[in-house]
Parts: structure tokens; C-alpha cells; sequence
């Protein structure tokens, strides 16, 4: 039966339906339990390079493409935005930093069994990431082997502004030839929350991290819920409340 939650998103857009095809899903936070490293990587960097970042910040600017974060970071200490040079040398240091800590990334809790539920289903698994690392492809493949597909993968080199534009999200309905009401997204992070809501997608907000809820409902996602485990169990709930 359809649920309250999808009778507010059929309203504020203007659909009819929402009728399932696929499920569209950011990366770190959701399918990685990665989010701890990356603050810490960041906010390590940043110091390194005199530039003004706390890890609690890294959080909620987490999606962010490099560039994109960088930018911020150099408008608040110089009023300019980063130049490709100090994009590159910045993000290839953060990089070598995330890699030192040379920890095992592990798959978020509940998120693998989750996507076995989804592709049983029948729908279709796009990935929806600000992420420009190269072992991208090779990570996925390791711990969600021949879920994602080249095609059918939106990462921070695909997209020119990243999230929190509705680009990534838009371009992801793009590439699985879809409708905004075709397709859900799952997210932890409020810029990408911003970017799923405003590419007009129903977007369930998953907080994985040690962030406030009202952060994150502050972007109007659809859903909320605080932990891929909790959406796992929940999935065939939620699955019959779209119909
Ligand atoms: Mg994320």
C-alpha cells in the first residue's frame, strides 16, 4: 500500500505513480563504511596545506567532488578558487594519505545483502558517486562482484559541478534511461541528499555517521532512516509501500 511518505512525493512533484525500475546508490557511507578515513584523510590534508577544514566538516561536505571541496576551502582562505595545479597535487596527497592508513575497506554493514535483495528483485543498480579514485572499480567488484557496470557507473569524473547539483543524480537516470518516478536513491550525506531531492527522485537518507539527524533532514529527504542494516530489513516494507 502506498505509504504517507510517497503520497508527499507524488504531491510536491506532480506524479502519478512512483513505479519502481531501479535503485540508485551513492558510495561511501553507504556501500563502504569508508567515511571515517576520508574525514580523517581530509582533514590531514588540509592541515598540511594550511587550509581550513575540521574532520567534523569533512562530514557534511562529504559528495563533494575534490575540485569542488578544494574550491570552498580557497574561497574561505584566499576569496579564490582552487587552480587545477593545486586540485591535482592536493587531492594526489590526500589520496597517498587514505591509502596509508592502509586499512581494509569493508563493505557498510547490511548493504551487500541488501543489494542482492534489490538485483533478485529485478531492478536496476546504478552508482551515483562524487569519487574520482581509480580503485574504484576494482574495490566494487571485490566486495559487490557483477552488481556495477561501467555503463551504468556515475563517479566525480563523469560530472562537471558533482553534488550537491542535481547533475550526478540527473545523469544517473541518464544512463538507466529513466524517469525521476523510476527510480529511488540511497544517500548518507546531505549534499547528496540535496543533489537526489532536487533531480526529483525519492531519496531515502541513511545516517551511517556521527552527524544529527536535523542535518540532514534539513535537505528533505523522503525517508530517513540510520543504518544500511535498518534499510535491509526494512526493504520489502518499503519496497510494497511505492506501489
Ligand atoms: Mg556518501
Amino acid at each position: 500500500m502506498r505509504s504517507e511518505a510517497v503520497q508527499q512525493y507524488l504531491n510536491r512533484h506532480g506524479f502519478e505513480a512512483l513505479s519502481l525500475k531501479a535503485v540508485l546508490f551513492d558510495m561511501d557511507g553507504v556501500l563502504f563504511d569508508s567515511m571515517p578515513t576520508h574525514a580523517k584523510a581530509w582533514y590531514k590534508t588540509a592541515v598540511h596545506f594550511s587550509l581550513p577544514l575540521t574532520e567534523k566538516e569533512a562530514y557534511e561536505h562529504e559528495g563533494r567532488t575534490a575540485k569542488s571541496t578544494l574550491d570552498l576551502l580557497f574561497q574561505r582562505k584566499e576569496q579564490r578558487n582552487a587552480t587545477p595545479e593545486e586540485v591535482k597535487t592536493i587531492y594526489d596527497y590526500k589520496i597517498q594519505i587514505y591509502n596509508s592508513y592502509n586499512l581494509e575497506t569493508h563493505p557498510m554493514p547490511g548493504a551487500p545483502a541488501l543489494l542482492q535483495k534489490v538485483r533478485q528483485d529485478g531492478y536496476q543498480i546504478i552508482l551515483v558517486t562524487g569519487s574520482g579514485q581509480d580503485t574504484l572499480t576494482s574495490r566494487l567488484q571485490r566486495f559487490y562482484p557483477d552488481i556495477f557496470h561501467k555503463d551504468t557507473m556515475v563517479t566525480g569524473k563523469s560530472v562537471k559541478q558533482g553534488k550537491p547539483s542535481p547533475e550526478p543524480y540527473l545523469l544517473g537516470l541518464k544512463v538507466g534511461q529513466l524517469h525521476p518516478w523510476e527510480a529511488i536513491v540511497v544517500e548518507n550525506a546531505p549534499l547528496g541528499v540535496r543533489s537526489a531531492v532536487s533531480a526529483g527522485i525519492f531519496t531515502i537518507a541513511v545516517n551511517t555517521g556521527p552527524m544529527d539527524d536535523s542535518i540532514l533532514l534539513a535537505e528533505h529527504p523522503n525517508m530517513l532512516l540510520h543504518s544500511m542494516e535498518e534499510l535491509n530489513e526494512k526493504w520489502e516494507e518499503i519496497a510494497r509501500s511505492f506501489c
